[in-house]
């Protein structure tokens, strides 16, 4: 194994090879204080440091001794299995407990690699099922720390049928609206990986940690060619939009008491503030539009995160789109929003730093950004949160890679998807709302523009290039654009203008965000109590009157 006990207290680093002095190597929660390799720990440690003290309560039968093959190699296989169990003093290869965590309460399976491998026999997918219905009865939420080699070999097709159980399981609880979340570690690979690992919710990784579905070994001898340094760890995983956040050991719990104490808030709430949102633009009327797109890009703008950092309690923000890569142009997440649990969405244009701007690619994603936006509104509508998303976008992505990504079918689907939430959507523009980019997060239930905020079919340079041939005509063609928030007002494409500071939202962050939470607040605080109907009734109902009564298609505030 990777970590041995020295003969005094002392223990080898797997990573480095330090010698730890054995108190240390438990205070740090067995991760080298040198190198920082998470040594790997037994199911009952793992148990001990994620669960509140005296909180664990087992749960799930203890498996008889299972053999369904009669199954021979060098040895039976029964005989194996009783050596597995006097090794680890374990029955299987998954503890299972109830408890809490940061007094968030959950169930936990916790799998154990000593335990032949960690292998997913038929007694493991029982446990891990067990657990499922337990986190399903008691309504709170499942919590799985995988560890495995694959399959269980000498349990034959067997094995691989608890895959399809396990899958099931995580769906029962899909359909519940249980929260589901699993902390990947070194290693989990096989039908422990294709199955419950990869169908959580968020998907949470120590540094390090590998997980595929074919081992790196068996690659190699296949095609003959080396993998590059990194490959399949959780850092690779990450930039792949595989897993939601690396999580060093430390931070497990933190991350986990945000997560699971995540519910829907249900109305009726106080009404918000109804001056936080104007209803008018009488302080906008006679603005030059040129003047609103130049301060809609300025760069001190706040930014999504910048938002987010002032407005947003217990924000745990997740990546990845599960299928390819995490898109850095747009920021999704969950939190707390003036204390109202919510999934925040936004893209980011990066700040005034123009190396960060770049790596967010300006705020135009990737099909990827689009993906993992979906993704995020369906674990809303999964646990009933609602969504607030901040739009600030030049425009969807001119780029070859965002083509060859699908970027057209991924704006669509988001379209489609929106127009079916059945949980509130608020939708600000903040800044620059381009074209189909900023659309696929806008198909909201109230959509808001701040006071210096733009919304259009292009960019006035893209319209004034193609209608006056002259890309000089920019001002001309914003102000034909109608793309304004008093113009976006009368058109009904917005419900309301969020005030911002008299010089602009870039002249004072911290203003703007209040002007911003009260305006959010108010709009959510109005939805919340609507059941899922009326919701989607209502936001289709809007959507179908764009262009056929232009001007009348804005929210009914009159109606409670
Ligand atoms: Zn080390």
């Amino acid at each position: 194994m990777a970590e041995r006990t020295e003969p005094a207290d002392w223990v080898r680093c797997a990573g480095c090879g330090a010698l730890v002095y054995g108190k240390r190597w438990t205070r740090t929660l067995h991760v080298c204080p040198d190198c920082g390799h998470h040594g790997r720990l037994t199911a009952p440690e793992r148990l001990e440091q994620l669960l509140d003290p005296g909180t664990a309560e087992s749960i799930g039968p203890v498996p008889a001794l299972h053999d369904p093959l009669g199954f021979v190699d060098s040895r039976p296989y029964a005989e194996r299995l009783e050596r597995a169990r006097a090794d680890t003093g374990l029955p299987e290869a998954v503890l299972c407990a109830a408890g809490t965590v940061e007094g968030q309460p959950c169930v936990a399976a916790v799998m154990d690699f000593r335990f032949l491998g960690g292998s997913l026999g038929c007694a493991v997918g029982a446990l891990i099922t067990h657990a499922a219905r337990t986190s399903l009865e008691r309504r709170v939420p499942l919590v799985l720390v995988t560890a495995s080699g694959g399959a269980r070999m000498q349990e034959g097709v067997l094995s691989l049928m608890q895959m399809a159980k396990t899958a099931q399981a995580m769906a029962e609880l899909d359909e519940a609206g249980v929260l589901t979340v699993s902390i990947v570690t070194d290693p989990t690979y096989g039908g422990v990986a294709a199955s419950f690992a990869t169908l959580a919710d968020v998907i949470l990784a120590e540094p390090g940690a590998r997980m595929g579905f074919a081992g790196p070994r068996v690659i190699e001898q296949t095609t003959g060619e080396k993998l590059p340094e990194g490959f399949q760890t959780a850092e690779f995983l990450l930039a792949h939009g595989m897993v939601d956040d690396v999580v060093p050991r430390v931070g497990l719990r933190p991350v986990l008491g945000r997560l699971l104490g995540l519910r829907a808030v249900t109305g009726p709430l106080p009404p918000g503030d109804g001056a936080a949102i104007l209803r008018a633009a009488d302080d906008l009327v006679g603005r030059d539009p040129w003047h609103s797109v130049r301060l809609a890009r300025h760069p001190e703008r706040p930014t999504t995160l910048d938002y987010v950092r002032r407005l947003v309690d217990d924000f745990q923000e997740l990546h990845g789109d599960r299928l390819a890569e995490d898109c850095p142009a747009i920021v999704a997440g969950t939190g707390r929003l003036a204390g109202t649990p919510v999934v925040l969405i936004g893209h980011h244009k990066g700040g005034p730093d123009l190396g960060e701007r770049r790596r967010r690619n300006f705020g135009m994603a990737q099909p990827s950004g689009y993906r993992k936006a979906a993704r995020l509104m369906r674990l809303a509508a999964k646990l009933g949160l609602p969504v607030v998303t901040l739009i600030d976008t030049p425009g969807a992505n001119p780029g070859p890679e965002a083509e060859t990504g699908g970027q057209a079918a991924a704006i669509a689907e988001n379209l489609r998807l929106m127009a079916r939430l059945p949980v509130p959507i608020v939708a600000v523009l903040i800044g620059e709302g381009g074209s189909g980019g900023a659309l696929a997060l806008a198909v909201a239930d109230r959509v808001l523009v701040c006071a210096n905020g733009t919304y259009s079919v292009i960019s006035p340079e893209g319209c004034a290039a193609i209608l006056w041939k002259d890309p000089q005509a920019a001002p001309a063609a914003a102000a034909s654009l109608r793309l304004h928030p008093g113009d976006l007002l009368s058109l009904g494409v917005v419900d309301g203008i969020v005030p911002e500071p008299p010089a602009g939202a870039h002249q004072d962050h911290a203003a703007a965000a209040d002007l911003l939470e009260a305006a959010v607040t108010a709009a959510l605080h109005e939805l919340i109590p609507w059941d899922p109907d009326r919701l989607r009734a209502d936001r289709r109902a809007r959507f179908h009157r764009y262009g056929t009564d232009t001007g009348a298609a804005a929210a009914d505030w009159s109606q409670p």
